[in-house]
């Protein structure tokens, strides 16, 4: 699960990590009063207007727009209230945007990265740690990876404050920044385990340059991305309650309604499966013939007919499906209650010109328990659907819809 920066900038603030005030505004006339509030907060007129959206790369995007006059906030607001936000994360597409975040702006000295995340290969939880922060970290890491710093976090005790003075002085920090820094890491790794983040990312970490009152300048985040395990949430209610569904796919919160779990992918072929492994298998067979899977649907174990009729809706809505491709294996999942869901699907689907009934082709091989009593069902309603082959194991199927599309 992901939240929103400003919903991820409430979790540092809570945490105890200092974040430039601001407010939330979802229209163009509310621009100027949330400048004013920032730039009294900020004490410079220099106030940042941030899209908010599930993807990063907005600063390059230009969906985070520094002004200096409640005039220039309103023109911010609403260029990005008027238009979708493409940017390497979003896809060609682009997002809409429904929220901004108007924050009091900072001085920036200098844009470190600090993250938290699990790293597979050594099985720990990892800080992450760089001096080239901001906007260009994947191209950092790719093209100069010892630019960046990793501290495992020990099993039980987390991170230790040792091994966090020693990264805040490898980023370069002195005097009073680096307790400062310390505290942002103690607090942020604390974070990622309290709220069973798989994800905890700040990104730029700033400092501030020097001033009168603070000769060292000022630790702040001023941008964060939090990712949560969905296993997880159901023992944070704090964070459950921050879910926005309106930046989810449609499809796959559809899906989720009917306990179903859909993935949209790029390619021709819908798949309907038992499983997440049939899932992966089914995949790899539809690109080894050739052709790409448009979507995944698992089914699970136990759906019920009304949930299979409701997944061969969702499969069928996607504009991008030209063909069908049904691989069960029934273990918990009964062969009859995919049969008779087809079905179901088949005679009540509404195209999108009206029409009832499939149209795309459709393969399907099934397997395992009621086998049989399945495929009777799927023989007697033959004349009802006539897109549907049937296939005698896994490769026939993969074969026989790859072909259908080609
Ligand atoms: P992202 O591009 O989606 O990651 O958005 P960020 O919030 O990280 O902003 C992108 C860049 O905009 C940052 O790396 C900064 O260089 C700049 N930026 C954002 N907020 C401020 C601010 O308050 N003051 C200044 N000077 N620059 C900012
Ligand atoms: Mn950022």
């Amino acid at each position: 699960m992901k939240i929103h920066e400003y919903q991820a900038r409430e979790l540092l603030r809570n945490a105890g990590i200092p974040v430039p005030p601001g407010q939330v505004i979802e229209t163009i006339d509310d621009a100027a009063g949330a400048y004013r509030r920032a730039s009294d907060a900020a004490g410079t007129g220099l106030v940042v207007v941030k899209a908010q959206v599930h993807a990063g790369g907005r600063g390059k995007a230009g969906f985070v727009k520094l002004v200096k006059s409640a005039d220039e906030a309103t023109e911010a607001a609403r260029f990005m209230l008027t238009h979708r936000m493409i940017s390497p994360q979003t896809g060609a597409e682009g997002l809409e945007v429904k929220k901004l975040l108007v924050a009091a702006g900072v001085e920036i000295a200098k844009e470190f990265y600090l993250a938290i995340t699990t790293d597979r290969a050594t099985r720990r939880n990892v800080l992450i740690a760089s001096r080239e922060g901001g906007v260009e970290i994947e191209k950092i890491a790719h093209e100069r990876p010892d630019a960046i710093l990793k501290e495992p976090l020990h099993p039980l005790m987390g991170l230790q404050e040792h091994q966090a003075r020693r990264v805040a002085f490898d980023l370069g920090f002195a005097g009073k920044q680096v307790g400062q820094a310390v505290r942002v890491m103690l607090s942020l790794a604390r974070l990622f385990l309290a709220k069973d983040c798989s994800l905890a990312e700040i990104n730029p970490l700033v400092l501030t340059p020097p001033t009168r009152e603070q000769p060292d300048g000022q630790v702040l985040a001023i941008d964060a991305k939090f990712n949560f395990d969905d296993n997880a949430t159901f023992r944070h209610d704090d964070i459950s309650a921050m879910f926005d569904p309106t930046e989810e796919n449609p499809a796959e919160m559809r899906a989720r309604r009917f306990g179903l779990s859909y993935i949209a992918l790029d390619g021709a072929i819908g798949c309907l499966v038992n499983g997440a492994g049939l899932a992966m298998s089914t995949m790899d067979i539809v690109k080894l013939h050739g052709q790409e899977p448009a979507n995944f649907l698992d089914v699970g174990g136990g759906a019920s007919e009304e949930a299979v009729t409701e997944a061969f809706s969702i499969i069928l809505s996607d504009r991008r499906v030209k063909g069908v491709l049904v691989n069960i294996f029934g273990g918990i999942m009964r062969c009859d209650v995919i049969a008779q869901g087809i079905i179901n699907a088949a005679t009540n689907f509404k195209n999108p010109d009206g029409s009832i009934g499939f149209k795309v082709p459709l393969v399907v091989r099934l397997e395992g328990t009621n086998v049989e009593a399945g495929r009777t069902l799927l023989k007697g309603a033959r004349a009802r659907i006539p897109t549907m082959h049937a296939a005698t194991d896994l490769t026939d199927a993969a074969k026989k819809v790859c072909a259908a599309v080609a």
